[in-house]
């Protein structure tokens, strides 16, 4: 069965002593057992990852970094690599948000590098894809949808491909405040699970785990989350408030 998963992208928000704060606030508010069956995940910028590692090492929280290099190792100024995130116990990371694509280029050749270096350093790819508004507009949002998923996973083998996490995440969702509606979010669900059952088969489409983004909130998660082919969320500003995070985690 596909997992249940809740992650928080922090971006750049927090000071390492806020970004602590933050963690072990929402290591208060979860307990064993009563966040059921939901997987939780935090993206802290790379600063705060070792430190949070370090304080979440007996919960269930597991961190994602938000980001890595396109390139193994090397004269790359400024770039953190997927051997120095694995060397902290990073376990997940996020690999083509769209405000990577779109301040920083970002494009699918090279999302589809970095994803084979995160798996190949044991690291789950937490894959973001979305249309922007002007695209849904001209009615291209399948087709945007369809190459940037075939291009950055499709040649992966079907034993690399099943560890990857999706998430959709329209970008004229993400910080405005405006959520696609349940319906909007289930339909390009189906749609993505569908490109998986064709490429990969039913099997391993049926245990992707394909998560919604963009302005996702403690009141709207419930709806989202009770799609079929919802299974959690990728979460920024409300990931930023503990209490709203927990309330997140607990609306399956
Ligand atoms: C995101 O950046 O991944 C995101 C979904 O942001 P927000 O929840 O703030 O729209």
């Amino acid at each position: 069965m596909r997992k249940k998963i809740v992650a928080g992208n922090w971006k750049m928000n927090t000071t390492i002593q806020e970004g602590i704060a933050l963690v072990n606030e929402l290591q208060k508010l979860i307990h064993d057992g009563n966040i059921g069956s939901a997987n939780v995940i935090i993206a802290p910028p790379f600063t705060h990852l070792s430190e949070i590692i370090n304080v979440t090492k007996n919960s269930v929280i597991k961190v994602s970094a938000q980001n890595c290099a396109n390139e193994l190792k090397g004269a790359f100024t400024g770039e953190v690599s997927v051997a120095m995130l694995q060397s902290i116990g990073v376990s997940h990371c996020l690999i083509g948000h769209s405000e990577r694509r779109s301040y920083y280029h970002e494009d699918n050749a090279m999302l589809n590098k970095k994803v084979k270096l995160a798996l190949q350093a044991g690291i789950t790819p937490i894959f973001c894809c979305g249309e922007v508004l002007k695209e849904r507009e001209e009615g291209k949002l399948f087709e945007v949808i369809k190459s940037q998923i075939s291009e950055a996973l499709f040649d992966l083998s079907a034993d690399d491909y099943s560890k990857i996490i999706i998430a959709y995440e329209p970008v004229w969702a993400i910080g405005t405040g405006v959520t696609a509606s349940p319906a909007q979010a289930q339909e390009m669900h189906a749609f993505i699970r569908n490109l998986i059952t064709e490429k990969y088969g039913k099997q391993i489409a049926d245990e992707t785990s394909l998560l919604y983004g963009g302005s996702c909130n403690a009141a709207n998660a419930n709806e989202l989350f009770a799609q079929a082919d919802i299974d959690g969320g990728l979460i920024g500003g409300a990931s930023l408030k503990a209490a709203d995070f927990y309330t997140i985690i607990t609306s399956f």
